[in-house]
């Protein structure tokens, strides 16, 4: 019998919910590249409901009780004495979303002897210390392709917000006013800017696609150049560098994994060569960006608007500046919860978990780190510290 350790999110403030606003999701049968969607075996929810938060547990509990493990679902992660650090000891599977991470660090792996499998249920798995989880044999597997459509359209709609001043103009709704002029002294069009993307993986690509009906000039910078009939299509201008690009962008997003080449990219420096003006757009990992560097641009004005759903650490603290600081179109970290992606990841991590009790490979896509080294996603997209 196996322990499996679930950290999520609480359920809403008014309780878990008894109706949703729409009657079911649209059926997708594949994603944009062909990649199929989640295959497992069976799925014991209704695709919609709530799943990421404690009393929605993934959908995973029928299945998971029903060979015998035990499952352990809590909200409780942060601190010796959560309810986390005290089931880790004896855990062979810790599930967590990126959205509301339980951070597997070096000292908690050090911790978890029996630890074999730490999936995310999301993308992105630099909550877990790769380079720990290498050393331990544990495996980390997320659900590649499941929300990266999700995060895109949020990008779109915050690139579309900070550009139009949407949110400041919708707080004089609320407000009570009809100050035209202070909702438009800082609203432009988009069409005609120039957008460039920091990664053209799944997200970053399809923000691209999105993106080219605005009549807008398209950049990228990744690790691996795109195909070129890909670039020829979008009509697409690839840079050799981060530092080459920036400098023609008026509106940057970012898209690539937090990993030693990309933590701290964007400091005093790098914004500092951004156009005057130009607008930063972060839904991939806070710990890319300098928290202060970001404020600090704001004030003085070298960025129009930062918006973004990532920060660190998560739940972001009441004083943490990026709250308050001028100019910004924050959410907390949810660009890739809709209940649309919640459906993916939960059949998704069924899926994993399936793999894994069966002894069946874990699809190649989905893994991060196996047998002790960077696989599948993780060799392509990540980088570790090489091994003493
Ligand atoms: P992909 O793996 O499809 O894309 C990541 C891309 O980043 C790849 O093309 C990779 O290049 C590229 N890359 C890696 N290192 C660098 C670098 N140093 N400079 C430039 N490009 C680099 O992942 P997704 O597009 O699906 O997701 C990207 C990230 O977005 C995730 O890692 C996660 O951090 C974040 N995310 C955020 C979510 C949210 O809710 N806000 C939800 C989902 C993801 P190559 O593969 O060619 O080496």
């Amino acid at each position: 019998m196996a322990k499996i350790l679930c950290v999520l999110y609480d359920d809403p403030v008014t309780g878990y919910p008894k109706t949703y606003a729409r009657d079911g999701l649209p059926q997708l049968e594949r994603y944009p590249d062909g990649q199929t969607l989640p295959t497992p075996s069976a799925i014991d929810f209704t695709p919609g409901e709530l799943l990421g938060s404690v009393s929605g547990e993934l959908g995973l509990r029928t299945y998971l009780e029903g060979l015998g493990h035990e499952l352990i679902v809590t909200s409780d992660k942060d601190g010796d004495d959560s309810v986390f650090d005290q089931h880790l000891p004896d855990a062979e599977i810790v599930i967590s979303q990126p959205f509301f991470p339980a951070y597997l660090t070096a000292e908690r792996i050090a911790k978890a002897p029996n630890l074999k499998l730490a999936v995310t249920a999301g993308i992105g798995s630099d909550h877990v210390d790769l380079d720990a989880a290498i050393d331990a044999g544990v495996t980390v597997a997320e659900v590649t392709f499941c929300n990266s459509i999700s995060v895109a359209e949020h990008v779109v709609m915050m690139i579309l917000s900070q550009v139009r001043n949407y949110l400041p103009s919708h707080q004089q709704v609320l407000d009570g006013g009809w100050n035209i002029a202070d909702c438009v002294e800082r609203s432009y069009d988009l069409e005609g800017m120039q957008v460039g993307t920091v990664a053209a993986g799944r997200i970053g690509l399809a923000v691209m696609r999105r993106l080219a009906p605005f009549d807008v000039g398209l950049h990228y910078y990744d690790k691996y150049r795109l195909p070129s009939e890909v670039e020829a299509e979008l009509n697409l201008t690839h840079h050799e560098s981060v530092q080459e690009m920036l400098p023609h962008l008026d509106v940057v997003t970012i898209n690539a994994p937090l990993h030693p080449e990309t933590r701290g990219l964007f400091d005093d420096e790098l914004l500092s060569t951004m156009k005057r003006g130009a607008y930063l757009i972060n839904t991939a990992r806070a710990l890319i960006v300098d928290r202060d560097a970001v404020v600090r641009a704001l004030e003085s004005g070298q960025l129009a608007g930062y918006a973004g759903d990532v920060w660190y650490p998560q739940p972001a603290p009441k004083d943490h500046p990026w709250r308050t600081m001028p100019y910004h179109g924050m959410t907390p970290h949810i660009s890739g919860s809709s209940l649309s992606a919640q459906t993916r990841y939960a059949a998704g991590t069924r899926e994993i978990l399936e793999s894994y009790f069966e002894g069946s490979p874990i699809r190649d896509e989905y893994l991060i780190v196996d047998g002790g080294e960077l696989a599948g996603t993780g060799a392509r997209s990540y980088t570790a510290t090489a091994k003493s």
